[in-house]
């Protein structure tokens, strides 16, 4: 075998991990068309995002606001671009010109700052509150506790629409390691629909390695990067004033 053979087309690896997240939905109960995958193309250029778009991906998520800020321009235009990555505020204003839906809000100050440049910006993204159920030091995301302090926060926006909780498990090589913690965002978010009297239904979690075991447990959107388009390429970041047309050897991460 040749090092350089041609990879998996996106649309093979695609109809598999759907096949394993039907399996999932009918081991919980579950209608499979309750999950939807999230193609995560960080990393990847945008001919990797047509071959996904051509696979049938809707959704593509991108974790770093510069990165997408070249991509998502050269890119097919008709994915929904959601951000999965940490936000610093200083970027708040083009992440909001840039994606329908922010994952990765795990503060009060950053939703206070990111529904001042929405309205500023005529835009009305939809967030999702990042919690950090484990408590991993290295991980973002708000402390379990400070969850509903950062839900009413959420309520009192207009520009912004909370919808939901994402989390990200920690890494261990039994993805069953995950399931607590899938299992303790799902319990947060029926805890603050009952004590809000209001809606989440969109529960972010779930990467390559543990989908199944967080469709099990209730994901509605699975964030899958590897398992569709393979290791990602180690790139260099971007020089100042590059070739923005030239996507190859500039990202980073
Ligand atoms: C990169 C990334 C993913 C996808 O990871 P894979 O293991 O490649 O599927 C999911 N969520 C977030 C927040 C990420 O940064």
């Amino acid at each position: 075998m040749l090092n350089d053979e041609s990879p998996v087309p996106v649309a093979d690896l695609l109809a598999g991990v759907r096949a394993r997240i039907a399996d999932a939905c009918a081991r919980s109960g579950r209608p499979d068309s309750a999950v939807e995958v999230i193609g995560v193309t960080k990393t990847h250029g945008p001919e990797v995002v047509r071959e996904a778009w051509e696979a049938g991906i809707r959704i593509m998520g991108e974790n770093k606001v510069q990165e997408a800020a070249w991509k998502i321009p050269a890119s097919v235009s008709g994915p929904e671009w959601h951000l999965i990555g940490h936000l610093q505020r200083n970027k708040a204003r083009h992440a909001v010109e840039l994606f329908s839906v922010i994952h990765s809000v795990d503060s009060v100050r950053l939703i206070e700052h990111l529904e001042r440049v929405a309205v500023e910006s005529g835009r009305s993204p939809e967030i999702l509150l990042e919690v950090n159920v484990s408590g991993e030091s290295s991980k973002d995301g708000l402390a379990p506790d400070a969850v509903p302090a950062a839900v009413e926060t959420a309520l009192g926006c207009r520009a912004l629409t909370l919808t939901g909780l994402m989390t990200m498990a920690p890494f261990a090589p039994d993805p069953e390691a995950a399931r607590p913690v899938f299992a303790r965002l799902r319990e947060l978010r029926d805890r603050l629909e009952r004590d809000f009297g209001i809606g989440l239904p969109n529960l972010s979690m779930g990467m390559s390695h543990d989908y199944p075991v967080a469709v099990e447990e209730g994901a509605t959107w699975v964030r899958v990067g590897t398992a569709l388009f393979g290791a990602r390429p180690k790139w260099k970041p971007a020089p100042i004033g590059a070739d923005t047309d030239d996507f190859s050897g500039y990202f980073n991460d």
